[in-house]
């Protein structure tokens, strides 16, 4: 069956039976507006990202579960990224009518799937036909007590710079792809099935531990400038330290431009934050509760937003960043 056949009210209607309306929902799909709460004393918190296709996924290359797994995933990142609960979900949905309905019905159970999974419940959005690509648009709320929302502004010198989990795997598995070769499970599922890391995020923010937080999205290099221009700082990274996952090293080993992407590549979906110095052990100490892992791979200093890295022969040379932006090429 085709999306056609079915009708916008149909499939509105069939999403609406799908979805468990949780606490503070007093309203979700099916009228003009949600009407929702959030907890005494939190700030709302919102989110929201594009997801085009063949800009940022190729049908050929992702089944629609996945699609919608990733989709949701990186909206829940950016809630955990300001040390935030997620709670509230809106999905933007734009396809052909020719689409069939078990694409559509695969791409909603990764999204509801990913999102009962953190307690995030969809309470609205819009559907309507595409003249040809796919368009999605996620929309994440949480909340976080008031004050306690971690910015990019607040990395001070003498602060370790902290990531969660490896980098470049997600970029690497796109790098291999793009050659036409077939990336091992570990690098596919870090770049189709992202994992948000929501809990470590929320902790971060609960216990007080990050001064400054992002969610690696554009790569590490990128996304530490972000936070060492909105806190006028400079920041120092050690090659050496970069967590790199056991797939990662069996590729780059020997191959100097295919370690670059654990600096340079996107989607990596994990937390980069600062961390006082005395507060380091207990971070590490809520990884291992989350059974995550978190690495010290640098310092900041005083500075004004530069970024350095220190190369495994101790050699210091500044960083040229080279972040993915839509609208110019590197
Ligand atoms: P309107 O004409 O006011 O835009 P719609 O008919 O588009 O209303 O939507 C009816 C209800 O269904 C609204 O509550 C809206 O938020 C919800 N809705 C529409 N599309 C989606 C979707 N793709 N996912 C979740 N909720 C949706
Ligand atoms: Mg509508």
């Amino acid at each position: 069956m085709k999306l056609q056949d079915l009708g916008e009210f149909e499939l509105i209607d069939r999403i609406r039976r799908r979805v468990t309306n949780g606490a503070g929902v007093h309203r979700g799909i099916g009228d003009d507006a949600a009407v929702l709460s959030l907890p005494d004393g939190h700030h709302l918190l919102t989110s929201t990202d594009l997801l085009i296709e063949d800009v940022h996924f190729r049908h050929d290359w992702t089944d629609c579960e996945a699609l919608g797994h990733k989709a949701v995933a990186v909206n829940l990142s950016d809630i955990a990224a300001m040390g935030g609960s997620p709670r509230y979900l809106y999905l933007g949905l734009a396809c052909p009518g020719e689409t069939e309905l078990d694409d559509i019905n695969a791409f909603l159970k990764g999204a509801l799937d990913e999102a009962e999974h953190h307690n995030v419940v969809l309470v609205g959005g819009d559907t309507c036909r595409s003249p040809g690509p796919w368009m999605i648009s996620v929309t994440v709320e949480g909340s976080a007590p008031a004050q306690q929302a971690i910015g990019r502004d607040g990395a001070r010198p003498g602060d370790l710079i902290m990531v969660s989990g490896t980098l470049g795997d997600s970029a690497l598995a796109l790098h291999l792809l793009t050659a036409g070769k077939k990336p091992e499970e570990a690098l596919l599922t870090r770049h189709h099935r992202p994992t948000a890391q929501v809990e470590l995020g929320r902790l971060l923010g609960e216990y007080r531990l990050a001064n400054a937080m992002i969610d690696i999205s554009d790569g590490l290099a990128g996304d530490l400038e972000h936070i060492l221009q909105a806190s006028q700082v400079d920041g120092l990274i050690e090659e050496d330290k970069l967590p790199l996952s056991p797939a990662f090293r069996r590729h780059a080993d020997r191959d100097a431009e295919l370690r670059e992407l654990a600096l340079y590549g996107g989607e990596d979906y994990e937390l980069l934050f600062t961390v006082a110095p005395e507060k380091a052990s207990e971070v590490v100490a809520l990884g291992v509760e989350l059974e995550l892992s978190t690495t010290s791979i640098g310092v900041i200093h005083k500075g004004s937003g530069a970024l350095s890295l220190q190369d495994r022969a101790g050699a210091v040379r500044p960083i040229l960043v080279r972040g993915y932006d839509h609208f110019c090429r590197f």
